[in-house]
């Protein structure tokens, strides 16, 4: 289909430096948790999205100097030359494609170093405020120095590993930052006190690296415009704006990538904005002022996935290029699918930030929408293409929620003659109601955007409103392969928190318990609640926001240290603590539940703190307790209702029907009958869909249930090494 040529304006070819990018879709620095260690992952992610369309492609943050790491979050280096040879695998890939391959120099900032064990120097003697604690020394002129020539040698092993925009990280936390900072530099020097000397630093980076590209790569800084910390901070009305200004009438620049809050997860999730509290573009008011003031191109992100707002935010004037991250991992082929036309075929990011947890948790990323992504290299994984097995096969899916029709999906996609059997009479599983939870609506682009590709294939037929399917229905369906996608429900009895054991009194039976089924079902809710929580993600602050929003009394109990640890993870967590408190909702850590009372009208929730037993040692260690004197205070919560948000379990009712029959499988003509998703063990939803994914691409193996071993990236005895043992510091 062609191209709307109300979308033309966002294939202009736009200039930066001596650099022209083919069109206006930018790839900005994107974490993908592969770092320097796993070089073909992040090779082969970049060229998917370099092949999608995508004109330009940034690496992460690219540790300069060992002395300058940061292990805990896992990045890239251009330390050596091993780095310049593992980088060309992206430049070359970038290039292939007709895309500029960007890297984006970092140095500086409260570092742990745990790997290189280097002290690091700062802008200023300060601490970290997190563990683990982490001392700087202050940078004397000569470290300063130092700094640029670390700069300069990253600069030059960039141009030779073949990128052409080369970065000065700049965003909060890092040195130039730091320096900029009137509360972070309190120098006295040439470095510190007025704004020019402040900004000194920073300009000194950018003149050092453009001094190096002499003019064979575009110069571009990425700037926390406004790190959202008041006046102590840098705000967009004083350093941030004057300092655009500065470097604008110097004319050191050719691009200009703009974001706002700062590193840590605060900061970091009010510019990766979840979309349980922020909507696309929200970041617009800052991105303008900058565009107001620049004579470079501006690179602003806002989650943007509709290409009619991102015409709109480049004919407004608010930026001339649209970056991206978050929608370029959801989908790589974005632009070339506004491109030739096919607009419903985009697979939305939905905001979710599972991708980013990941990366907080020291793992490559993956993703909710795309279970292809960092699976490029080390599956052979294309979002776009799909092995096309022998023969056009039948094959049954039994549910259609996210794994069910993920899985149906690229079955289509692969030719399978493919029949989705779902019980209800609307596609999407438990998500259709996670959907109608506050600030999740964006999550229901899982269901649409398969529900719409589905729709499309006329090898896929789905069976809605099937009802419970048994196990003679799927032996005698004519199949050879079967997928069972039935989910996971959420237990009723409360057990989750300490190992296999329920709540004594909890029962889903009773009327003063409901589970979050019954409560979306519409089981009444008395006005004192207590939530009890050891699932630690978003169900049970939700269902607690939209009980508070009613007027009711709430309190989340959980064993765990705090609500809800994995929005902290997806960089929900701050909002949710800000909401939590705003709305009145109580709560509980480190705290769990002896049993649940009924008492007349009400029912009493008698909780424990979790160390409450005293801290002597008993006189005689005896076994199988603490050494340690027993406590046995608790403190009684009355409440009307208890939620129980504690664990989920796989509904297996027809699995193990057909198991039990397996001697069946062979003469009804089944070679395999597997589980997946929530079906096999209840996960998260990219997990989920993921698993349906690759069952689907491993449809043809002995055992689908079991993956493919994957291309293992690692050293390998007696090759080649970079640097050699002995080799001079650098
Ligand atoms: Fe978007 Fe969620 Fe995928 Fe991240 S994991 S790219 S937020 S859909």
């Amino acid at each position: 289909m062609p191209r709307d040529p109300r979308h033309d304006i966002l294939f202009e070819p736009v200039r930066i430096g001596p650099k022209t990018l083919k069109n206006r879709f930018y790839q900005v620095p994107q974490c993908t948790g592969a770092g320097a260690l796993k070089p073909g992952a992040n090779a082969a992610h970049r060229a998917v999205k370099a092949e999608g369309g995508w004109a330009a492609l940034c690496t992460e943050s690219c540790s300069i100097h060992p002395e300058i790491n940061q292990s805990m979050s896992i990045c890239t280096t251009l330390w050596d030359e091993g780095d310049v040879i593992a980088h060309r695998h992206m430049t070359d890939e970038c290039h292939k494609w007709g895309a500029l391959a960007g890297v984006e120099l970092g140095a500086g900032g409260v570092k742990d170093n745990l790997q290189s064990r280097y002290v690091a120097a700062a802008f200023d003697r300060f601490p970290s405020g997190g563990i683990p604690k982490v001392y700087t020394y202050a940078a004397r002129e000569e470290d300063i120095r130092r700094v640029m020539q670390m700069y300069a040698d990253a600069a030059r092993r960039a141009i030779d590993a073949g990128f052409d925009i080369l970065y000065i990280h700049g965003a909060a936390g890092v040195f130039p930052a730091h320096a900029l900072s009137r509360h972070f530099n309190r120098r006295k020097d040439g470095y510190g006190g007025s704004f020019e000397n402040r900004a000194r630093f920073w300009i000194e980076a950018i003149e050092t690296i453009r001094e190096v590209a002499d003019g064979q790569c575009a110069i571009a800084t990425r700037i926390a415009i406004d790190d959202l910390s008041g006046p102590w901070g840098m705000e967009m009305h004083d350093e941030g704006l004057r300092f655009v200004e500065l470097v604008t009438k110097q004319g050191l620049l050719d691009l200009w990538d703009v974001i706002i809050g700062g590193s840590g997860e605060d900061k970091w999730g009010e510019d990766s904005g979840p979309s349980r509290f922020y909507k696309s573009n929200h970041q617009a008011p800052w991105n303008s002022e900058v565009k107001r003031i620049a004579n470079v191109p501006v690179v602003g992100v806002g989650r943007f996935t509709d290409p009619d707002e991102m015409v709109r935010v480049i004919k407004s004037g608010q930026i001339d290029l649209i970056g991206a991250a978050r929608p370029s991992i959801a989908d790589p082929f974005l632009p070339r699918k506004i491109d030739e036309g096919r607009t419903e075929d985009i697979c939305e990011c939905i905001g979710c930030n599972i991708c980013i947890s990941r990366f907080n948790l020291g793992s490559t990323i993956v993703c909710t929408q795309n279970p292809t992504v960092m699976e490029e290299y080390r599956r052979g994984w294309h979002p776009e293409r799909f092995d096309k097995p022998e023969r056009s096969e039948a094959a049954l899916v039994v549910g259609a929620g996210p794994s069910g029709l993920e899985c149906a999906r690229v079955l289509g996609m692969r030719g399978y003659r493919v029949s989705l059997v779902e019980a209800e009479t609307t596609l999407g599983g438990h998500l259709r109601d996670v959907i109608r939870l506050p600030g999740l609506a964006e999550w229901g682009r899982v269901i649409t955007y398969r529900e719409g590709q589905l729709a499309r294939m006329a090898n896929v037929e789905i069976l809605r409103g099937a009802g419970m399917v048994t196990a003679a229905d799927v032996l005698d369906f004519g199949a050879a392969r079967i997928v069972l996608a039935t989910g996971a429900r959420w237990v009723g009895d409360g057990l989750g928190a300490m190992g296999p054991d329920p709540v004594p009194g909890a029962a889903a039976e009773h009327a003063y318990c409901v589970t979050p089924e019954q409560f979306f079902a519409g089981k009444p809710i008395g006005q004192r609640v207590v939530i009890l929580d050891s699932d630690g993600y978003f169900m049970a602050s939700s269902i607690a926001e939209r009980l508070a929003d009613q007027g009711k009394q709430v309190t989340i109990v959980t064993q765990l240290e705090k609500v809800a640890p994995m929005t902290d993870l997806t960089l929900e967590g701050f909002n949710m603590k800000r909401m939590m408190r705003e709305k009145g909702i109580h709560e509980r850590i480190g705290h769990w539940v002896e049993l649940l009372r009924p008492a007349g009208n009400q029912v009493e929730v008698v909780a424990y703190d979790l160390h409450r037993d005293g801290s002597l040692r008993t006189t005689q260690p005896t076994t199988g307790v603490y050494p340690r004197r027993l406590g046995n205070a608790v403190e009684i919560l009355e409440c009307d209702t208890v939620v129980l948000c504690t664990a989920r379990e796989s509904r297996t009712e027809l699995y193990d029907a057909l198991y039990e029959r397996r001697a069946e499988w062979g003469e009804k003509g089944i070679e395999a009958i597997v589980r997946a998703g929530d079906c096999l063990a209840p996960r998260y939803l990219a997990d989920a869909i993921f698993d349906g994914h690759r069952i689907a691409r491993e449809f043809e193996s002995a055992d689908p249930e079991r993956p493919k071993a994957v291309i293992r990236e690692r050293q390998v005895w007696g090759q080649e090494v970079y640097p050699k043992l002995g080799d001079p510091v650098l």
